[in-house]
């Protein structure tokens, strides 16, 4: 068992030490090749009016190329649109491929900021190593992530809860049907806006715990952000959405009995002591810059925080006793998600009476309140993009 401590989760690779002079010269290392024919003002306001997400899409795409002894090359903003991809091309047969979830948020001033980048970079970077795909810096990284946000700046939503989201991803791009790691790879960056996650109020969700299938398992990618894992996940969410439920959480693939996450979302456990909970990083769990900055900001508040082992029998137990007093699942694009319920084959107990918690909705606000240049960033987690 091991107890976070501030020290521990100080946000020190965050610290990213790029200046706004140096973010200039990163973005200037894109081409930027504006598309001829940009959606009318009146479609993008429209679209930015109520987005849906992951749905529509900016104008433009951030792109570098990579060949294996020339390292990335052309570095360029360009149209959005589809890609030309050979029935031949590795990542649809082996899925090479890796991907990470961002947000550009608008603050009242109209300046446009990101949270955390460095953290997504350097995930980024450990899931390439992971799938055997060649390295981005955090200096491309972060370029790319400027150079379509500056592009696209009419993208940004300034809704209550809305923001641009920004999805950079790799690819093995190269033609061959052979399995090894592929010689020639793209890097992209896309971008959506979305608007509030739950749309009319945050309602607490269902969940059910599988314990028939794993979403990973020890040596396998379950700490790489990979589209692998979510094709994984795919059939148990079907399966738990066929039972009624908004969601699966798995459990750890050796022994069947401790929580992992959902699939695409931490999960914490606040117990009535005031403590605050999550299943401590084995290998198999996706390690969220959410998960990770609410350990920081629980911590601050005093609490308890604590990283294990929780086997699911314990919260399942603590639910029916009530020393489980909240629960909730956390990640970029909902932000917080308060569970309402939590079933298995063995047991089905609401969480807080079917209500969010307390504790769930104080850090919400907080989080949120921090992205959006509510409050002060006193973690140095912001950094502005334009
Ligand atoms: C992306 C992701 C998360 C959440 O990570 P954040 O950095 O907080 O967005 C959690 N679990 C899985 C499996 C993920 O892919």
């Amino acid at each position: 068992m091991t107890t976070s401590s501030t020290t521990s989760s100080a946000p020190s690779t965050d610290a990213s030490g790029i200046l706004p002079a140096e973010l200039e010269d990163l973005v200037a290392l894109f081409d930027v090749r504006a598309t001829d024919s940009p959606t009318p003002d009146a479609e993008r306001e429209a679209a930015l009016q109520a987005p849906k997400f992951g749905t529509v899409f900016s104008d433009h795409m951030a792109r570098i190329s990579w060949r294996q002894g020339d390292g990335w090359l052309d570095r360029r903003i360009e149209k959005y649109g589809p890609l030309q991809i050979d029935p031949a091309t590795a990542v649809l047969h082996y899925a090479q491929e890796i991907f990470e979830g961002m947000k550009a948020y608008k603050h009242d001033d109209g300046s446009v900021w990101t949270f955390r980048p460095d953290a997504n970079a350097a995930r980024f970077a450990r899931s390439a190593h992971r799938l055997a795909l060649p390295s981005l810096s955090v200096d491309d990284f972060i370029g790319s992530i400027a150079a379509l946000v500056r592009t696209d700046l009419d993208w940004v939503p300034s809704g209550e809860d809305s923001s641009l989201y920004l999805r950079p991803f790799m690819f093995a791009s190269e033609t061959f049907l052979g399995v090894r790691p592929a010689a020639e790879v793209e890097y992209l960056v896309i971008a959506s806006p979305v608007g509030p996650y739950f749309a009319g109020g945050v309602k607490p969700v269902s969940i059910w715990v599988s314990e028939d299938y794993h979403r990973s398992g020890p040596g396998v990618t379950g700490d790489a952000k990979c589209g692998g894992n979510y094709a994984a996940s795919l059939l148990p969410q079907m399966i738990a959405q066929e039972q009624g439920f908004d969601q699966v959480c798995f459990l750890d693939a050796t022994t069947n009995t401790y929580l992992e996450e959902l699939g695409g979302m931490n999960v914490f456990v606040v117990m009535a002591d005031g403590s605050v909970h999550t299943p401590e990083l084995t290998g198999s769990i996706l390690e969220g810059v959410t998960r990770s900055s609410i350990l920081q900001l629980a911590a601050d508040h005093g609490r308890d925080v604590v990283e294990r082992r929780i086997p699911i029998s314990e919260i399942a137990a603590g639910l029916a006793d009530g020393s489980v007093a909240e629960m909730f699942a956390c990640g970029t694009a909902a932000v917080i998600t308060p569970v309402g319920r939590l079933a298995g084959s063995s047991f089905d107990h609401q969480v807080g009476g079917g209500e969010p918690g307390e504790l769930t909705m104080a850090i919400r606000s907080e989080l949120t309140d921090i992205q959006y240049g509510r409050a002060a960033d006193r973690h140095g987690w912001m950094r502005r993009l334009a």
